[in-house]
């Protein structure tokens, strides 16, 4: 189905059509029409499927058809970064229209976005507490409000925001257009669904929860003190080529960052330690290819729209599945193909397992080839790794006090960090090494050649950029 059919405003079509985009993606097309119908709309698609210009291209359409005065359009997005995205996606549609756009986030002095939005501006991006700070005392400024959207509203659900968006939306006109995207459904999105929205139309695209079928995924068994010495491995392999990193906290982050400049692989950190212009520096150099690999937590990582990664290496694995989505999301968008690599300890497996039960698909467990399994740990940063993530249930012993001199207990639990708290853990781990459903770990080598197009994938989203 070509662009022109969906009944978008000819400025747009040629924006889009200058974008590159040959053909509208499964959720564009589904969605687009029942936005210019005017009615409610709840879309349920994963990162990556083309969902933000799903909203924005039809809202442009019906902006560019009327004309009022005021913000006519408010987007609520959960992180910054995703709200300067869906600006820069609103100016590269909206350019050949006079349509004006602010954005509206924290961490950054809020003067600049109170005068943008005294000029004047018909959509506002915005996250959602630095919102509610600014439209206190500026109610009548969101008085003429046609179109709501709250994007990534499961993200916004698990951050947090809900309480905040209650307020915002309070102060919004009843009388509006309200457009809910979400990459699952669970009973408490439904919930809000039902308070936000008026008899929506809902547009499902690809099975819940289950990650883009354009991502091979793949498991490392790997003890966690071999995980540094993993990636580094792995990233010999050229066809590693731009690939995004996550950890659990800031400071694994600032960590494995540090590692991997020390062994000559240039490389970003972006987590909420960092300033926005940190974080933006840091996605943009990795966009433009400045850096190869790029270390995130999952909020600071949250919205990231880079073209062309390659892989996702989820060093510490997630433990809710909708953060694995999301984060797999970042590779194999629109029509590429790519690759997520889990690093997985014995304290992972059970989220792995849940995973898999999730997603109802078992993930492939690989061995790295020419990876010596057996290696010591290397010689620990100070202040260095900590403790792995407490598992459900787990009864933890109290780590053991320094102050007292006791050494000899400081140097194992340094040295072999994740395998000394499985004995701390419970006791409830056995130390058993899994393989693929048979049992047997298979022996592979990492993919070819940067960008190959692999086989059986790329399914689902049949549609191209030019
Ligand atoms: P999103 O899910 O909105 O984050 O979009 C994911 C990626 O798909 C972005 O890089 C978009 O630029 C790209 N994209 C959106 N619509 C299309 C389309 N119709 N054809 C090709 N790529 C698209």
């Amino acid at each position: 189905m070509p662009f022109r059919s969906l009944g978008l405003d000819a400025a747009i079509l040629k924006a889009v059509q200058e974008t590159g985009y040959t053909e509208p993606t499964p959720i564009q097309s589904a969605a687009i029409p029942f936005v210019l119908k005017r009615r409610d709309l709840i879309g349920i698609a994963q990162t990556g499927t083309g969902k933000t210009a799903a909203f924005t291209l039809p809202i442009l359409s019906l902006l560019a058809s009327t004309h009022s005065k005021g913000i006519r359009a408010l987007v609520i997005a959960p992180t910054r970064e995703l709200v300067v995205q869906i600006e820069e996606n609103v100016r590269a549609y909206a350019k050949h229209l006079p349509v004006t756009v602010a954005t509206i986030f924290g961490g950054v002095s809020e003067k600049p976005q109170i005068k943008a939005l005294e000029h004047g501006a018909d959509i506002v991006v915005a996250t959602p507490g630095r919102l509610l700070d600014i439209i206190r005392g500026r109610e009548k400024a969101f008085a003429n409000i046609e179109f709501l959207v709250l994007d990534e509203a499961d993200r916004m659900l698990d951050m947090g925001f809900v309480p905040a968006i209650r307020q915002i939306v309070k102060l919004l006109p009843r009388k509006r257009q309200t457009l809910f995207f979400s990459a699952t459904l669970s009973r408490e999105i439904e919930k809000l669904t039902g308070e936000f929205l008026q008899e929506p139309e809902t547009v499902e695209i690809g099975r819940r929860s289950n990650p883009a079928d354009t991502v091979t995924q793949s498991v490392y068994e790997i003890p966690q003190h071999l995980k540094p010495s993993l990636l580094l491995h792995l990233l010999q392999n050229g066809a590693l080529n731009m690939v995004l990193v996550f950890t659990r906290t800031k400071h694994g982050a600032d960590r494995i960052a540090r590692r991997l400049e020390q062994a000559g692989i240039s490389t970003g950190a972006i987590h909420s330690n960092r300033s926005q212009n940190q974080r933006l520096r840091a996605l943009n150099e990795f966009r433009e290819g400045k850096i190869r690999v790029l270390v995130a937590t999952d909020i600071a990582a949250r919205g990231i729209d880079v073209d062309g990664i390659s892989h996702v290496v989820n060093y510490d694995f997630p433990p809710h599945h909708e953060d694995y989505v999301h984060r797999i999301g970042r590779t194999g968008r629109a029509k590429a193909v790519g690759e997520a690599i889990s690093f997985v300890s014995k304290e992972d497996e059970d989220a792995v397992r849940a995973l898999e039960r999730f997603t109802r698909r078992g993930i492939p467990r690989h061995k790295a080839e020419g990876f010596d399994y057996t290696q010591p740990a290397p010689p620990k940063e100070r202040g260095g790794d900590r403790r792995p993530p407490r598992r459900a249930g787990e009864v933890r012993a109290p780590r053991p006090d320094f102050r007292r001199g006791n050494s000899q207990e400081r140097t194992s639990h340094e040295v072999h960090g994740g395998q000394k708290s499985q004995s701390q853990g419970g006791g409830g781990q056995r130390s058993r090494s899994r393989g693929r459903s048979d049992g047997k770990p298979r022996e592979i080598s990492m993919s070819g050649e940067p960008g190959k197009k692999k086989s059986g994938i790329g399914r689902f989203l049949g549609f191209g950029r030019r």
